[in-house]
């Protein structure tokens, strides 16, 4: 049987060749680790009503997915008048493929990449976030940056609503630590978003220096999400935006279920 070859280990990659692992099929990722990508600054959390009409298949789909292969949890976070809102969440540190391959994938065709000047054979998924354009001419795909911090210490969750689809959370993503996000997604990311997002944190209680910046580049593509077959035996997936975590888990299952034979 074929090995999967992926090319890049965030939630689209990872999530494919946990899949792939499931169902037997021996799967390879390489990943550059190129600066900014989305992934480790994601907060996991998801639920239906952030993915709306559009994307309720996939919903549905991923979250099967999801408990499957790390475990879906519950996370309860508290809004200022005490009510309390539940979200569906997995860390990305659970999700993020361990070892990957660390080489940059310089060319990719029918069945096949290079890496390192050397040819690997297989089935290929091509999911390299912001930069799938370089495998895709023509691919219609632009970034929005934002920045997730991380401080020491365990605090309760907490939400604060920003505007429509928008909100500051703080809560427990990886033990021993509070993460802190509050949806910027920016083209021309500034160093006033970046003071605004650190302001906003300290609103919710989070005013020492952080531990940790996480800074990513969501990938938007124009239509919508995006998956297709670019050659015979060669598939790209990208556009994860702000659902990342599903998204990845809905094409992971197209890939290996419906492509792949
Ligand atoms: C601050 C922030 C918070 C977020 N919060 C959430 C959230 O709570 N829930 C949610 O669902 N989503 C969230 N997202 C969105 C989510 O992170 C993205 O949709 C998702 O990470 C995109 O995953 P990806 O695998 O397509 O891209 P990436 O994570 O960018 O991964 C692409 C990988 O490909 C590698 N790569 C690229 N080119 C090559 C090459 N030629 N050779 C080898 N490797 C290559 C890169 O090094 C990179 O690691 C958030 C994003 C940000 C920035």
């Amino acid at each position: 049987m074929p090995v999967l070859l992926v090319v890049g280990a965030g939630l689209f990659g990872s999530q494919a060749a946990a899949y792939a692992r499931q169902k037997g099929i021996e799967a390879r990722v390489f990943d550059a680790a190129l600066p900014n990508a989305a992934s480790p600054a994601a907060a996991g959390l998801f639920k239906e009503a952030w993915a709306g009409r559009k994307l309720q298949k996939h919903f549905h789909r991923a979250v099967a997915v999801l408990d499957r292969l790390y475990g879906v949890r519950h996370v309860d976070l508290t809004h200022d008048d005490g009510r309390k809102e539940s979200f569906l969440f997995v860390p990305p540190t659970t999700i993020l493929e361990a070892n990957p391959i660390k080489q940059d994938v310089t060319a990719v065709g029918d069945g096949w990449l290079e890496a390192a000047g050397q040819r690997h054979e297989g089935w290929v998924y091509v999911a390299a976030g912001v930069w799938a354009a370089r495998f895709c001419p023509g691919l219609d795909i632009y970034g929005k940056a934002g920045t997730s911090f991380v401080f020491t210490g365990e605090r309760v969750g907490r939400i604060r609503h920003i505007e429509y689809g928008r909100q500051a959370v703080a809560f427990v993503r990886d033990p021993g630590f509070t993460h802190f996000g509050d949806g910027t997604a920016e083209r021309v990311y500034t160093d006033e978003h970046e003071r605004q997002t650190l302001e906003r944190a300290a609103g919710l209680g989070l005013t020492e220096t952080p531990a940790r910046r996480l800074h990513g580049i969501r990938p938007y593509t124009k239509g919508g999400p995006f998956f297709r077959r670019i050659a015979d035996r060669t598939w790209l997936a990208t556009g994860g935006r702000k659902m990342g975590t599903i998204l990845g888990a809905s094409f992971a299952q197209k890939l290996i279920e419906e492509e792949i034979h």
